[in-house]
């Protein structure tokens, strides 16, 4: 746990994303990070500890530098970092008590409605799955004992938009704190703390990280759940161990200082790949909110302004074998699962999902990579002519 205590000289993300990850308190003078590998800290006599630091569960210099980032990336009083996005959202479940009430997206990160299934429901926490886009829905299912609001914006696959602004309200109307899954986002296209929800989640695996090669997780509280959740979460966080390793702290604090410019271009290949396909005669459905088209298309707007992200789900309309085979026949999109790298990445959700997944047999999920837009949509368009 770190306070978000420089002051924020930088007016611009891009400009605050290198300030917030310079070294800090470095004697060498050294312009990249140190790295921290230790796990504990020297005692004096006295039984103080002249840096702070104890052991690297409880902290770690790197984790800090990485806390603090995001605290400040986000606008956020404080950021606990994990060693993966799962570690995050179950920590999140951990703060609530026995008997408490979770309301769940029915479109979002399969592994969110599992771990409320298969781990938390022996601890005595229900939960109701409801489409976030319909706010009817949301108000029939808050019960006295709702706890928690969990949002994914867009979701997951299916790219629905919630209206961050009214459900938060909505839940702080009913005494429930709204979590925000900011993962296909981040802080460069969508801040939910400023919407008016109380934490942001994030797997920093994906854009955070941006080379597919390191887990990590994370928790951004705003004012004022931060006052009485944080020193929840920190204990958490501490005693429950899921986190980061130093090496892994420094590859993301690392990462965070090219994010803007990796979301930026994501983004804007990931709009013109979308334009392309959601006119091309053999592409059923274009699922992509900066598409005029997208049922949420004004809201997205509002709430993402500074981009759409760089994920969208095409459905073609033909079997789950044509669909998979589809694949097969792109040579610049990789068959595998994640997103937020630097390179493109394609995925038939349903069947990495599960039997009970609600995601259509003809739906592939792309991330869209750092690569040339023009050599992209080529690509696609020789694959779908042997479609
Ligand atoms: C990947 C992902 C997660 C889970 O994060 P891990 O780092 O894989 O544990 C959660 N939410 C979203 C939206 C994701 O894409």
């Amino acid at each position: 746990m770190s306070k978000a205590s420089k002051p924020n000289t930088a007016k611009h993300f891009a400009t605050m994303a290198i300030q917030s990850t310079e070294p800090k308190g470095d004697e060498t003078g050294s312009v990249a990070n140190s790295i921290y590998p230790t796990t504990t800290f020297k005692r004096e006599l006295d039984g103080s500890y002249n840096s702070g630091y104890i052991y690297t569960r409880h902290d770690n210099p790197n984790r800090q530098l990485l806390e603090e980032a995001l605290a400040t990336l986000e606008g956020g009083e404080t950021a606990f970092a994990f060693a993966s996005g799962m570690a995050a959202i179950s920590t999140m479940f951990q703060a609530l008590k026995a008997g408490d009430h979770v309301i769940l997206p029915d479109d979002a990160y399969y592994s969110v409605q599992a771990v409320a299934k298969d781990v938390f429901k022996r601890w005595e926490l229900s939960h109701s799955i409801v489409d976030m886009t319909d706010y009817e829905a949301v108000q029939a299912a808050i019960r006295p004992e709702t706890a928690m609001l969990w949002l994914e914006s867009p979701s997951n696959p299916q790219l629905k938009i919630s209206d961050i602004t009214a459900l938060s309200k909505l839940a702080k109307a009913n005494g429930a704190i709204t979590v925000v899954d900011n993962t296909w986002c981040t802080p460069v296209l969508q801040k939910p703390l400023n919407l008016g929800a109380d934490v942001v989640m994030y797997s920093t695996t994906k854009y955070f990280g941006g080379h597919s090669d390191c887990l990590g997780g994370a928790l951004v509280l705003g004012e004022p759940v931060s006052e009485e959740l944080a020193p929840v979460l920190k204990n958490i966080q501490s005693l429950g161990g899921a986190v980061p390793a130093p090496f892994d702290c420094w590859l993301m604090t690392r990462g965070i200082k090219t994010l803007y410019l990796r979301l930026k271009q994501q983004s804007e290949n990931a709009t013109k790949l979308a334009k392309h396909l959601s006119t091309h005669e053999k592409v059923a459905m274009v699922h992509f909110p900066g598409l005029p088209t997208h049922p949420q298309y004004d809201l997205s707007m509002k709430q993402m302004p500074e981009g759409s992200g760089a994920m969208l789900s095409v459905q073609l309309g033909k079997s789950q074998a044509e669909t998979m085979a589809l694949i097969g026949k792109l040579n610049l999109f990789t068959a595998a699962t994640s997103l937020g790298g630097v390179e493109s990445l394609i995925e038939h959700r349903k069947s990495v999902e599960g039997d009970d997944s609600l995601t259509p047999d003809d739906l592939l999920r792309i991330s869209v990579g750092i690569e040339h837009i023009d050599d992209l949509t080529a690509d696609w368009d020789q694959a779908l002519d042997k479609l």
